[in-house]
């Protein structure tokens, strides 16, 4: 009886902390909203992971990843890196070559590749009049606001979630998925990723599709460099690790608050506003940029939300306009395509987001593609059509969701590895 008693109050009390998990994760008073909290799961998995905000490295990683690390180390492209990883780079661009031999974004906004068989970065919506919305650096604990006047628009997202974040705020980042956003990482300490040593960047991106999967229970493939800072050592790590390298077209420089002034603000939304009246547009959308980084980036989005809907005939997440049904290595997630985005479709196929704490997660190759690296990441096909036929509706309530995945056998890996190793020798050559 006695411990009947001790299960029946334990269960209680594991109750009574769910309730305050959740009062606090769906709080929009600004005095509770980002109060810390516990959470089981994230405290069962966290000493797997580096230490939160700080750069990530293979010190906690399992043998899996180390061994993959090691494999793929010597085929990284030999690409010094630059600067510091707080952005200075003062001791780098007055030498650096006009030609820019590494593509390296943040020199002049290089998206193609110079090394073949490296992906071009994805910077449109490749649909007309269409606004990409991508929104960066969260969950951040005070976006209820935010979220809950994207729901009451029908309106969903393309969210690149940093991996730290993702651990201090899981049920916030739980609820991204939950109101059927798009999830894709933003690395795990958003630091300047070119200044990182081979070993740091891959932990980098390792870490936060992993916190991603163990938390929110999807595996992303699609990733968005902090500040845009990559070159193609970094494109090449992360195309390795089967994430899609996503930057913009169109920034708001929203996250420049209060550096810039809120009138300097409001000026390059209206500016991009602008462009999509004049017809600029016309004949493919953008992706713009935008952040959950503090109350006042959000508010600006909400705010110029009516004008941006009058002005483009859409706005859709990076998978819709790019008629990415199935985002996420986890098949049984579906999002509408861009068709059926243009009938009213919004959500789409979901399950309930599960913490699934260590989950197996299958690196690199995991979507079981052969061929190339390339094949293996949706986003590069933006006119395929997909056969979509089960969406509409309300997300399935089932809480069996976030199944981990299954280990991809040994075999299969040696194959896939092969390929890639012979696309990176082909690509050494270029060098
Ligand atoms: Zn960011």
């Amino acid at each position: 009886m006695a411990l009947k008693l001790a299960a029946v109050s334990l269960t209680l009390a594991a109750f009574a902390n769910a309730q305050s998990w959740q009062d606090k994760a769906q709080s929009v008073d600004p005095t509770t909203e980002c109060q810390v909290y516990s959470y089981p799961p994230v405290q069962a998995m966290i000493k797997n992971y580096p230490t939160i905000w700080q750069i990530a490295n293979l010190q906690t990683a399992d043998n899996d990843a180390i061994a993959l690390f090691n494999t793929l180390n010597s085929t990284i492209p030999q690409i010094n890196p630059k600067g510091t990883p707080m952005g200075d780079f003062s001791n780098v661009t007055p030498t650096y070559p006009a030609a820019d031999p590494d593509c390296w974004w943040s020199y002049h906004q290089c998206t193609t590749p110079k090394i073949q068989g490296i992906n071009p970065d994805v910077t449109r919506c490749p649909t007309p009049n269409t606004w990409g919305l991508t929104v960066d650096d969260g969950p951040n604990c005070s976006h209820n606001a935010y979220y809950d006047y994207l729901q009451s628009q029908n309106q969903k997202a393309t969210l690149f979630y940093i991996g730290s974040n993702v651990l201090d705020w899981p049920l916030e980042a739980q609820r991204g998925l939950a109101d059927g956003h798009e999830i894709c990482a933003h690395t795990w300490s958003h630091r300047y990723m070119t200044a990182l040593t081979n070993e740091e960047a891959f932990a980098e991106l390792y870490f936060s599709k992993k916190a991603i999967k163990d938390v929110i229970g999807v595996t992303p493939q699609c990733w968005r460099p902090p500040f845009g800072d990559v070159d193609d050592r970094i494109r090449y790590i992360a195309q390795a690790l089967g994430m899609q390298t996503v930057i913009w077209v169109e920034d708001t420089f929203d996250y420049e608050y209060p550096t810039l002034p809120q009138t300097t603000i409001d000026q390059n939304y209206q500016n991009i506003i602008n462009k999509a009246k004049n017809g600029t547009y016309d004949t493919e959308g953008i992706l713009v940029l935008s952040h959950e980084l503090q109350n006042f980036t959000m508010s600006e989005n909400m705010k110029w939300f009516p004008q941006i809907q009058q002005a483009f005939k859409w706005i859709t997440p990076l998978a819709v306009c790019n008629n990415n049904t199935k985002p996420y290595i986890e098949q049984d997630y579906t999002y509408p395509n861009f068709e059926q985005w243009m009938s009213g479709v919004r959500n789409g196929s979901l399950l309930a987001p599960t913490a699934s704490p260590n989950a197996p997660i299958s690196l690199p190759f995991s979507s079981g593609h052969a061929g190339s690296v390339s094949t293996s990441i949706p986003y590069g096909s933006p006119t395929a059509t997909a056969g979509v036929t089960g969406t509409g509706g309300a997300q399935s309530s089932n809480k069996s969701a976030a199944s981990p995945m299954m280990a991809i056998p040994a075999s299969s890996v040696a194959v896939l590895l092969t390929t890639l190793l012979g696309i990176v020798s082909g690509a050494t050559l270029l060098l």
